[in-house]
This record gives structure tokens, C-alpha cells and sequence, in this order.
């Protein structure tokens, strides 16, 4: 095969990057501010595997990756401390005591602090290559320092899966 040839059927990070165009918007987590309750509503209602960690909505600048996992076990254990919290309350305090303020999540402890990154114009070819060598599950595409997307594993042998329908010589399947 060409090199040429080679060059014309690589792709682009961004072209197997979710979310696509229609998509909804990818669910991220922020690295300070976020409540117990407000995780578990994105886990639940979610089904994704992991969720990027950004400084701030605005920013996007990328902090690391917590799997879906390892947040329901946290969010389980949060829940056992407000319980023993809860019934270790003084008696003697008066009961119209201002409630407390709902506990944030700790990500640090649970965090992956250097998830494996490509910019959006990294050719597929290297990203496939990558994933394949550091065996990777995701990886999270970024623009200028700002998180754009993911890609998993899942993802890439759809593309493949794609690319090899258009045209079975594909040197990606190969
Ligand atoms: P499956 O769950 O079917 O095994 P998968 O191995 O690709 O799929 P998931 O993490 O569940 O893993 O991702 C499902 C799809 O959602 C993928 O296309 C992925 O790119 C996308 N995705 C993963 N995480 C997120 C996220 N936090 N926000 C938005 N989209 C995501």
C-alpha cells in the first residue's frame, strides 16, 4: 500500500470523537462545587463508563477522569457518612438548627490525573496505535487545552467497522 494512499484513508481524532453534532453534550463532572446529589443525578442519568473532570463548565480546561464505578462506590460510602452523621446529631441542640449544606463529592482520592489525551487533529492512525500499545478503554480529545470529546475503544472498531464497508482494502482493518 501507498503511503499515499495510506494518508487518504486516515481519519482525524475529531471524526470519531462523540459527542457527534446532535449528540447531547458531553457529560462532565467539575472539579470543585458539585453536591453528593448533583454526581449521582449525572450518573444516573447516564450510562457512560467515565466522565472527563473539567475546572470549571466555562473553562473546560481538562483536570482528569473518574470512572462510572469508582464514583457510585464513593457516592455509596458519602451516603453512609451523612447516616452515621445524622445519628450522632446532639439531641440537646434546638431542632430548627439551619440544615447543613449538602456535602461536596471528593474526587480527588478516586480521580485519574493524567487521562491519556489527542488533540482533534491527531490522524486516527496514531490514536488507533496508542490505544493499542498502552491498552487503553478512552481517551479525551481536546482543542487548544479545552476538552471536546472522547474516544473509546468501542468507538474506534465502529469506525473501522465503518471504514471497511466503504472499502474492504482499508489499511485501518488490516
Ligand atoms: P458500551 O457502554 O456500549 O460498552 P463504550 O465501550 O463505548 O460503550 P461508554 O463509556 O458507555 O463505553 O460510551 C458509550 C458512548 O458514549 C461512546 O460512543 C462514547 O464515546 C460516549 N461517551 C463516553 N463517555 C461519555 C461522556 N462522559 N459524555 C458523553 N459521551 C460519552
Amino acid at each position: 500500500l501507498e503511503p499515499k494512499e495510506e494518508f487518504e484513508h486516515s481519519s482525524l481524532a475529531v471524526d470519531v470523537m462523540r459527542p457527534r453534532r446532535s449528540d447531547p453534550a458531553l457529560a462532565v463532572l467539575t472539579q470543585e462545587g458539585m453536591t453528593v446529589g448533583e454526581v449521582e443525578t449525572l450518573v444516573e442519568s447516564t450510562h457512560y463508563s467515565g466522565f472527563p473532570v473539567v475546572v470549571s463548565q466555562e473553562s473546560q480546561r481538562l483536570v482528569g477522569f473518574v470512572l462510572r464505578r469508582d464514583l457510585l462506590i464513593s457516592i455509596g460510602q458519602n451516603h453512609i457518612l451523612i447516616c452515621v452523621s445524622h445519628f450522632n446529631v446532639n439531641p440537646q441542640l434546638p431542632s430548627d438548627n439551619a440544615p447543613e449544606a449538602p456535602p461536596p463529592l471528593r474526587l480527588r482520592g478516586i480521580m485519574d490525573l493524567s487521562p491519556f489525551t489527542v488533540t482533534d487533529h491527531t490522524p486516527m492512525d496514531i490514536t488507533v496505535d496508542i490505544f493499542r500499545k498502552l491498552g487503553l478503554r478512552q481517551c479525551l480529545v481536546t482543542h487548544n487545552g479545552r476538552l471536546l470529546g472522547i474516544i473509546t475503544k468501542k468507538d474506534i472498531l465502529k469506525h473501522m467497522a465503518q471504514i471497511a464497508n466503504r472499502d474492504p482494502d482499508s489499511i485501518l482493518f488490516n
